[in-house]
């Protein structure tokens, strides 16, 4: 076993230039030539977790397979390679000061004065540390959130400084990633901004082994020249990253033209070993190629935020890879949608998703649009808060309960069809307290689910605080309603169908976290393959 390396990597100039995909591609070709990677998030807010913030703020949550509401760049990390991600894998500046601070009432500093150096760096470190300690992975790679120049993330950088320090340049590796601006009045991409980033991570003691330079255009010969001979980085380690036009999962392959992973091994002295490229050359090739068209709509309040749904846009986008369809996912606000306005706002559309959402805002927009969806017989994917909006629909249109609602919502309601969770009644604290991260669901043979599964045993994702109200299961049933996925102790439904309907299935879990382009999930390739036969009818 070889000792553990370090990639760290940083960004500058701006914040937006999609360091998390970088890091995810950069995991992709590593993993591609038989190494293993373990990959790391340091967010430098003081948040403990993303858990309690608003999507507006942070964009999606996204939740690992041991319940932990974390950065949406882990999405990523999962999607693009096969590292199995956890708790530890995302840190933020609050969980670091939480374990000091912690440690500190206990006494374990004896007396010391507690510092930012060394204590937080150490824990920081500590945190990288045990990553690779646990995984023995070849590779750990780590984003440090944030733009350099930031305040906060300082420590940080201070950590990562220590580490180069300590362990060598054969086992720690820095990677920034800026911006080459273009001036269109000028018509030239400038480097300038590229060289005071650079200046600025010097000043914290950093240098940086590669650069990698967000362009709208390939960067010319002498561009590299200058910018090698301003940062002080070899002119082969500066690799261009240039637009993407059709897709991220163009990205790995873009990075291994540049050759971004032959550098990085031959920076660390590493074998570069014979790359095994074949599943995501053959990704690009059916993304390129792909001609069949369908539209799905999107039903959620936060459609303005790109980053919100991040994983539900991703998943679907799988679900087209595995079709060999392109999916144009058409963006709807339920505040906007009523029962009178629903026919036209999802005229031409083939699909209907709802994703996940807390509060009442846009509830009542979600209902009719699911309505629609199931009188009109228009495939449904409902998620968490969709399947909890599914269920509202069918009481009060099939069962009749005009009042019927989630306790969430009207916590008077004479019909709660779906309240909260028994365990979660006594909770008060508002950060991690959810029902959260992998739960096992037992699936009825014969139900859509089994039918996309071709499994009765799954395991899937959770974030929620209610769910369906077991007492009404039967009237559900009679009236056509189907429970066709449960907890294994039966008490909580993890699935619902309507079998009259061709294909309409709300889930209380986020199957969007486990869909990744090279697996795509059955839910999303199953509701893209059956809109597509709506495409076939012709039903515009
Ligand atoms: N607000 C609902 C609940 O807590 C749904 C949550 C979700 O969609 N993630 O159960």
């Amino acid at each position: 076993m070889q000792k553990t390396r370090y990639i760290f990597i940083t960004g500058g100039v701006s914040s937006s230039l999609g360091k998390g995909v970088t890091v995810a591609a950069l995991g992709t070709l590593l993993e591609s030539r038989g190494y293993s990677v373990s990959l790391q998030k340091m967010d430098p807010y003081i948040n403990v977790d993303p858990g309690t913030m608003s999507p507006y703020q942070h964009g999606e949550v996204y939740v690992t397979d041991d319940g932990a509401e974390t950065d949406l760049d882990l999405g990523y990390y999962e999607r693009f390679t096969n590292s199995k991600l956890s708790r530890k894998n995302s840190v933020s500046t609050g969980q670091i000061y939480y374990s000091v601070i912690e440690r500190e009432r206990k006494g374990d500093y004896l007396g010391r004065t507690v510092q930012v150096v060394p204590h937080i760096t150490n824990e920081i470190r500590n945190r990288i540390y045990t990553l690779s300690r646990e995984n023995e992975t070849d590779f750990v790679i780590v984003e440090i959130g944030g733009t350099v120049g930031d305040i906060e993330s300082v420590p940080f950088l201070e950590a990562i400084r220590q580490m180069r320090y300590e362990h060598g340049a054969s086992q720690v590796m820095f990677i920034h990633l800026t911006l080459v601006p273009t001036i269109h009045a000028a018509g030239e991409a400038k480097t300038k901004p590229t060289q005071h980033s650079v200046k600025e991570l010097l000043a914290l003691g950093i240098q940086p082994d590669i650069l990698i330079c967000r362009i709208q255009k390939n960067m010319t010969k002498e561009m590299r020249n200058k910018i090698s001979l301003f940062c002080n980085v070899k002119d082969e380690n500066v690799i261009s990253a240039v637009d993407i036009a059709n897709s991220i999962y163009e990205i790995p392959q873009m990075y291994k033209d540049e050759k971004l992973d032959e550098v990085v091994l031959k920076t660390l002295g590493m074998d570069l070993r014979k790359i095994n490229f074949s599943k995501w050359e053959s990704l690009v090739k059916i993304i390129r190629t792909s001609k069949k068209k369908v539209k799905i709509a999107l039903i959620g309040k936060y459609i303005s935020l790109q980053d919100a749904y991040r994983s539900i846009y991703e998943a679907i986008s799988h679900g087209g890879i595995a079709n060999e369809a392109n999916v144009e996912v058409i963006k709807l606000n339920p505040e906007d949608l009523d029962k009178n306005n629903i026919k036209d706002a999802l005229k031409g559309i083939h699909g209907i998703l709802v994703p996940g959402g807390f509060g009442e805002r846009g509830i009542e927009g979600k209902v009719a649009a699911i309505h629609y969806a199931r009188t009109k017989k228009i495939p449904f994917l409902g998620i968490c808060l969709g399947m909890q909006c599914a269920v509202i629909e069918f009481a009060r249109n099939e069962l009749g309960y005009k009042d019927a609602n989630s306790t969430e919502f009207n916590p008077k309601s004479e019909h709660p069809v779906i309240s909260m969770i028994e365990e979660q009644m006594e909770i008060e604290q508002m950060g991690g307290t959810m029902r959260l991260g992998g739960y096992p669901c037992r699936i009825l043979k014969g139900s859509i689910a089994f039918q996309e599964y071709k499994s009765e045993k799954i395991s899937e994702r959770h974030r929620h605080r209610f769910e369906f109200t077991l007492r009404y299961k039967e009237e559900f049933e009679k009236k056509g309603m189907k429970l066709t996925g449960f907890s294994p102790d039966q008490n909580l439904v993890e699935i619902v169908e309507v079998p009259s309907h061709p294909w309409f299935i709300g889930v209380q879990f986020h199957p969007e976290f486990q869909s990744k382009p090279t697996q795509p999930h059955p839910l999303f390739v199953g509701l893209v393959r059956e809109s597509l036969k709506l495409v076939k009818k012709g039903e515009e």
